[in-house]
């Protein structure tokens, strides 16, 4: 495809709990993808200058203005991605919070002294930008994920270009009018567009230097492949199938409520959705009796309806993948508690119902497979060694979560399970400072904290002979006593 023609593609931005089409844009050109890298790389060679303290600030700033306009970007982003309100004035406040966090971060310090191999001498690690990121955010979180990368590789003095998903750029492109446009030109950039266009002309360009995804395992992979030939630094979040352990001594009531909370926020369209769920065997029945019941009373609707508890998956392509799952695994014997439908008073709108399965297995794939929506399928377990193993038994090992208040079994859990991230009795809530990631096959590399700035930081070793005599260690040999 010629550059021409691929700028006549466009992206047609839909509202999943209407159908209806919000916008049309135009999708990024090889072209454009070209100029955007020469400007961020022109515009790196001074932001890397910028005293910390001065690109503090100007992260401060995005960090106000960001809220500032919180009320309209609140509602474009609900209407292109379809959860409720008040989850996404939660996913508002959490990136403005993100560049307040990395602003000051980022000036904290540069680097560490070490002790010289010789007292004449002084050593110390620098602590560098890479150059040119791009960010390469999916669907789910638009700006959080988005803020997660760009916040940090912004303190450590890298430009950036992101690529939002195709399904939701309009929030971004938002957020950049309001806010990325008053740091210095070509230091954050937005390029809508396909991935294997946009996105893939960007990861193979000579002078991005960081990839940075949030994304499927399987865009992971690719990625890999294309950044391996060229020695690129890749930055990975990818999937997960993150289970729940109902602990023996827990309140079965509390744990419904954080169950449904874990596995149907967003429609259950989160990496850290809990999608596996291990039960005592002797409260299996009664927990699931409860759990459906529960579900069946929250409410589906348009997350702009203050009402709303769930709003739609993003499209009819993901419902169905959800939906075949869920049939599957009832052909296969494991037997529906609620939902395993699309709501039949909801004919528009990519609504699915809140789902609950009893008796399946890990040979069903709503076991092994990320199912990515709203679906609760829940497996007993006769000891606690039974739950530890089953938790592990998945190729993902992005979170995991444990309801329990008995402290052994809470060491255990948290020292035996394969997880980035371990909840305990509070499924999902993050901290700035606390790195979020995954294990196994869920990625590599951690956003937040400190180690997510270190991800933007590439280390410089000096060694300093201040003395500058010569050394008796150098030629000729022959001289040596
Ligand atoms: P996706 O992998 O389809 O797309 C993610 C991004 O990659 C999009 O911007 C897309 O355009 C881009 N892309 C696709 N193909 C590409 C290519 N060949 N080259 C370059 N870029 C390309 O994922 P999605 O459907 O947007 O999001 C859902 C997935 O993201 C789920 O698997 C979920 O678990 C994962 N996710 C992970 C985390 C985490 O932190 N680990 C968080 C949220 C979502």
């Amino acid at each position: 495809m010629s550059p021409s023609q691929q700028t006549a593609r466009t992206i047609p931005v839909i509202n999943p709990a209407t159908e209806e089409q919000l916008a049309e844009i135009p999708a990024a050109s090889a072209d454009q993808v070209e100029r955007s890298v020469q400007a961020a790389r022109r515009a790196y060679e001074s932001w890397r200058r910028v005293p910390a303290t001065e690109r503090a600030a100007l992260l401060h700033e995005v960090a106000s203005r960001t809220r500032a306009a919180g009320e309209e970007l609140i509602r474009l982003l609900t209407q292109e991605e379809g959860k409720p309100v008040p989850e996404n004035e939660e996913e508002l406040l959490w990136t403005a919070n993100t560049f307040d966090y990395y602003a000051e971060l980022g000036r904290h310090e540069r680097g560490r002294v070490i002790p010289p191999g010789d007292p004449g001498q002084f050593n110390f690690v620098l602590k560098e930008p890479y150059g040119v990121v791009a960010c390469i955010v999916p669907w789910n979180y638009p700006l959080l994920l988005m803020a997660w990368k760009v916040a940090p590789a912004l303190a450590a003095g890298n430009t950036v270009i992101i690529k939002p998903s195709k399904l939701t750029p309009l929030t971004t492109l938002r957020l950049f009018e309001v806010a990325f446009q008053y740091l210095p030109e070509g230091v954050v950039q937005v390029l809508p567009g396909y991935g294997t266009e946009t996105g893939e002309a960007l990861v193979v360009h000579p002078d991005v230097a960081v990839i940075a995804l949030t994304g499927s395992l399987a865009v992971g992979q690719r990625l890999a492949e294309l950044a391996a030939p060229r020695m690129k630094k890749l930055h990975l979040e990818l999937g997960g199938k993150d289970p729940m352990v109902i602990g023996p001594d827990v309140d079965l009531e509390l744990a419904v409520k954080a169950l449904a909370y874990s596995g149907l926020i967003n429609a259950g369209q989160v990496c850290t959705s809990t999608e596996r769920v291990y039960v005592p065997r002797g409260r299996y029945a009664a927990f699931g009796d409860m759990l459906a019941e529960y579900v069946r009373e929250l409410r589906l609707g348009d997350g702009l309806d203050p009402q709303t508890d769930i709003g739609p998956m993003i499209r009819d392509a993901f419902r169905s993948k959800v939906d075949d799952q869920v049939q599957e695994a009832v052909s296969q014997g494991a037997r529906l508690l609620a939902g395993g439908r699309r709501p039949p008073d909801r004919p528009r709108g990519y609504f699915y119902e809140p789902t609950v399965l009893m008796d399946v297995n890990h040979q069903m794939r709503i076991m092994t497979e990320e199912t990515f929506g709203p679906v609760l399928p829940l497996m007993p377990y006769t000891d606690f060694e039974e739950a530890i193993r089953l938790a592990n038994d998945n190729q993902y090992g992005l979170g995991a979560s444990l309801m329990s208040n008995d402290a052994r079994l809470v060491k255990r859990f948290f020292e035996e399970v394969h997880a980035g991230t371990v909840w305990i009795n509070d499924p999902l809530t993050d901290n700035y400072a606390g790195p979020f990631g995954g294990m196994k096959m869920s990625g590599q590399g951690r956003e937040l904290g400190q180690e997510g700035l270190d991800e933007f930081q590439q280390v410089k070793h000096v060694h300093w002979d201040i003395e500058a005599g010569v050394k008796d260690y150098w030629y000729p040999y022959g001289d040596r006593d």
